[in-house]
């Protein structure tokens, strides 16, 4: 077999996770939290597995919960969205990708994708048929431009995808970009697919600022959120695409074909959540950002040299300005092998020209986890 999926090797998280694993390593690697997300968040989905339902909920998800998202999109990011008809459930943020590439893309139309790009992007939809026009972005600033636009938009681009806040670029898109992009978009009568996923992982005050938001765009874009980056829960596998009517019927009919549904105990807590943990979603960045300052000091003191961190749960380093001269991923190796800790080469997310001196570090993690992964760290170089 040699179709894109057979061809295609194991993803860097899974790879790296693997790695760690097998040394026994620190892993700072794939990104998920080492605590377990809100204790009473985790009573109600036991609560409803116990209790509740186990039967296949209503295929574009429970109306309570797509009600709840609904309602927390207009208190944080002042949406107006329709649970009924503008909102359909999926089994995580990914499930949400596949859905609107396979349900939007026709054979030989162009989609602009940002570089770094997150894994599951490419393969998906070169799957659908659909021709990606690469635009890299470069460190430290991961900016668009322009005339980069210019250069990636044609005559037959139909889709852009934007990861924002960007993993692993561990930005927040200005709202600058956004206009711009937003411009190229209704001049090319493109649909954007927002991956918003790390939304709610924003740090120093910033906010975020859904591209559903500038002018034009409110009918062309496919928001997608995941509650397992909302709660760090990142195995519930609960996620929606937000999208006017007739998108999301496309949506809901791949959707309908894919998973058809997600389990509904997972539906019910996330919903008790999103109306219920408003102060927990607050203190969240909060706890984080202490987590991010505790590596970024620790790597600093070690003489390693940092990239700015707005949101996400990732920290970059710049290994030549860290004294590092091998490129990312042998580094990486050796890191795991022979010093006992796991990170993300970040060329592993570009396809063409990758960026290859930037090494990706997950920081929800316990204090000594952090600790113990810079020492490892610093042993490597
Ligand atoms: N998009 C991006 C940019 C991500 O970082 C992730 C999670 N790592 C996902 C999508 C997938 O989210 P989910 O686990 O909800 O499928
Ligand atoms: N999004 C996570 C990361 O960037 C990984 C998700 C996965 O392993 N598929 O590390």
């Amino acid at each position: 077999a040699n179709s894109i999926f057979a061809a295609i090797p194991t993803t860097i998280f899974e790879e790296m996770s693997g790695l760690a694993r097998a040394h026994g390593a620190v892993n700072l690697g794939q990104g998920f939290p080492d605590s377990n997300g809100p204790q009473p968040l985790r009573e109600k989905a036991a609560d409803a597995v116990l209790h509740g339902s186990g039967q296949y909920p209503p295929m574009p998800g429970l109306p309570e919960l797509r009600a709840a998202v609904a309602a927390h999109y207009g208190r944080a990011q002042g949406l107006d969205l329709n649970p009924q008809g503008e909102i359909t459930i999926t089994s995580g943020a990914t499930e949400a990708l596949a859905a609107a590439f396979f349900a939007l893309i026709e054979p030989g139309d162009e989609v602009v994708v940002f570089q770094p790009v997150y894994d599951a992007y490419l393969p998906l939809i070169r799957r659908a048929g659909g021709i990606p026009r690469l635009v890299r972005l470069s460190p430290p600033h991961w900016r668009l431009t322009r005339a980069m636009l210019e250069e990636a938009f044609t005559p037959r681009t139909r889709f852009v995808v934007l990861n924002n806040p960007i993993n692993p670029a561990a930005v927040v898109v200005p709202d600058e970009d956004l206009a711009l992009l937003a411009e190229f978009c209704v001049v090319h009568d493109a649909i954007a697919v927002c991956d918003e996923v790390w939304e709610q992982v924003v740090f120093d005050g910033l906010a975020h600022r859904p591209l559903m938001a500038f002018p034009g765009m409110r009918d062309r874009c496919v928001k997608v959120g995941s509650a397992g980056k909302i709660f760090g829960l990142t195995g519930w596998k609960v996620g929606w695409m937000c999208a006017a009517p007739p998108l999301t019927q496309a949506l809901s009919r791949a959707h309908q074909y894919l998973t058809f549904t997600t389990p509904p105990n997972l539906q019910a807590a996330v919903a008790w959540g999103l109306e219920n943990l408003g102060g927990w979603l607050a203190q969240m960045p909060h706890d984080l950002q202490r987590s991010r300052d505790r590596l970024s000091e620790g790597l600093r003191r070690e003489g390693f040299a940092v990239l700015p961190c707005q949101g996400t749960y990732f920290l970059n380093i710049d290994l030549p300005a860290s004294g590092v001269d091998e490129a990312d991923r042998p580094f990486a190796l050796r890191a795991v092998a022979q010093a006992g800790v796991a990170a993300i080469p970040v060329s592993a997310l570009f396809e063409a020209d990758p960026v290859t001196t930037i090494l990706r570090l997950c920081f929800p993690k316990a204090d000594q986890t952090l600790d113990a992964g810079v020492e490892r760290l610093a042993r490597a170089r």
